[in-house]
């Protein structure tokens, strides 16, 4: 375990997130160095040349007011002053011979010494930069037309700034690594503490795996994303747990609802074998037998229904609907057993037609199991009222009724499979019907309502969109 994950960590995005901190923060720095090398130089570089432009102008005071040989005589002083391996000064005619000049004998083997500057110009000094291999180190120059055709010329080694910069090279260069091993350390710290979220959210999805689906992920400074990305876990977290209490329950309710018309079936099948009956017996058996296996699979026909419709497997055979139609012939359906009860089923109409883009027959069920309902949970001698309603936006199909009603907390429920309100037990039914009521209707784009009012009666209403308007 302790190796499988030590060799994981080169995958990991800590160890990314480390190396691009690293890569970045070097970078950062070298570019950061490089910046202030680059600005060193060129200002050392100015300030050798402002010297360098000084000089010429005091030469060139002292040529025109002392002639050549007071020139000779400054430029062998100052020579002497500065030292003559360190700077150098003559005076060159336009042919390029030396009129005057201090010490040459150690600038004139340097290489390219004597060279005519091509970027010699009359109005202002060109500068030239010698590099000398054998000392490591380059010399400047500044050259300078004076008068007659004569220029001026004089240099200086630049090595002292030449140290400064090495120096400073040396200090970046061993201080680059540390730079770089500082960068790893707070990559790593602030991988770590980027990813401390994500690996909580990770260990806790590795908990749930083992089946205790009651764990919850707890974040409080992991930033936003972090947040997030723990509430979608949760939020799922909470869907997988509803499911599967779903799925218990809808198994749970499977099993009972199975069992007893099988247990039904099996002591009738057992109990006429016992007798030793007559045929007629046997027939009755069988005629049973028969029913109860319809309504098995009536049951099974449905719940499958239900499943393909809510998951959009089942595809709707969509035409224009006429709703008249098929209220109407839901009420023809319905007429004799609602009579049986002396129950008025009632269907005011609104004048002109109300036609949708739906699949009739599914739609057919929808009503025919509202209008079923209303009038099964409806005591004798009341009413059952069905109206369209229609505006720019909906059209509403309404079945009211003034029975048993429902309890406001048992309202969600009713639409769950296999749901049955307790007062509702004694009354043939499954469950089911409004499970697929709604399913039906929700993969036509619209929606369920319910009002309800315990012992005064229930309203629903089938809402359909725009979107399903012919
Ligand atoms: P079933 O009618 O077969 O029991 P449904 O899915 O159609 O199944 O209805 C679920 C439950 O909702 C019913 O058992 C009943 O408790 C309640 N219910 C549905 N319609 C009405 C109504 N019109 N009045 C009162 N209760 C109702």
């Amino acid at each position: 375990m302790f190796l499988k994950e030590k060799h994981n960590f080169w995958d990991t995005v800590t160890f990314r997130l480390t190396l691009w901190y690293a890569v970045l923060f070097g970078i950062l720095s070298i570019a950061g160095f490089s910046l202030v090398y680059v600005k060193f130089s060129s200002s050392l570089r100015n300030q050798v040349d402002s010297e360098l432009k000084n000089s010429i102008v005091e030469f060139k005071n002292i040529y025109a007011q002392e002639g050549l040989n007071g020139l000779q005589e400054e430029f062998n002083r100052e020579s002497e002053a500065n030292g003559k391996s360190r700077v150098f000064f003559r005076l060159r005619s336009s042919k390029g011979n030396s009129l005057a000049a201090s010490d040459l004998s150690e600038w004139l083997p340097i290489k390219g010494f004597s060279a005519f500057p091509h970027s010699l110009n009359e109005s202002q000094e060109s500068f030239v930069t010698i590099h000398v291999p054998k000392k490591h180190y380059n010399i400047r120059i500044a050259n300078k037309f004076i008068q007659d055709g004569n220029w001026l010329q004089v240099g200086q080694v630049m090595s002292l700034n030449e140290k400064f910069l090495a120096e400073y090279r040396k200090v970046f260069t061993t201080i680059l690594p540390i730079l770089i091993l500082c960068g790893i350390g707070v990559g790593i710290l602030m991988a770590r503490r980027a990813m401390s979220g994500v690996q909580k959210v990770a260990k806790i999805a590795v908990q749930v795996g083992t089946g205790n689906l009651d764990l919850r992920v707890s974040v409080k400074n992991e930033g936003q994303e972090i947040k997030e990305l723990a509430y979608s876990f949760n939020n799922m977290l909470e869907k997988i747990q509803l499911l599967v209490r779903e799925m218990k329950d809808v198994t749970n309710n499977i099993a009972h609802d199975l069992r007893s018309p099988l247990t039904r079936i099996r002591g009738l099948a057992e109990s006429t074998r016992l007798a030793d009956e007559n045929i007629d017996a046997y027939r009755e058996m069988a005629g049973v037998v028969v029913e109860e296996s319809d309504k098995l699979v009536e049951m099974i026909n449905t719940m499958l229904e239900i499943a393909q419709t809510e998951s959009g497997v089942l595809e709707l055979s969509k035409s224009p609907v006429d709703l008249y139609e098929i209220i109407g012939n839901a009420q023809d359906l319905f007429l004799p057993i609602a009579e049986e009860k002396s129950i008025s089923l009632v269907f005011k109409k609104l004048s002109g037609q109300v036609m949708i883009m739906g699949d009739k027959t599914r739609l057919q069920r929808v009503i025919a199991n509202m209008i079923d309902n209303a009038i099964k949970y409806s005591p004798p001698k009341s009413n059952v009222l069905i109206s369209i309603e229609k505006d720019d936006s909906h059209i509403k199909i309404i079945i009211a009724d003034n029975g048993i009603g429902i309890e406001e907390k048992e309202i969600d429920a009713i639409f769950k499979r296999f749901y049955r309100e307790d007062s509702s037990r004694t009354t043939p039914g499954n469950g089911l019907g409004l499970s697929l009521a709604l399913a039906i209707v929700r993969a036509h784009g619209g929606n369920i309502q319910v009002k309800s009012h315990p012992g005064q009666g229930t309203t629903f209403s089938i809402i359909f969109p725009q979107e399903s308007f012919v």
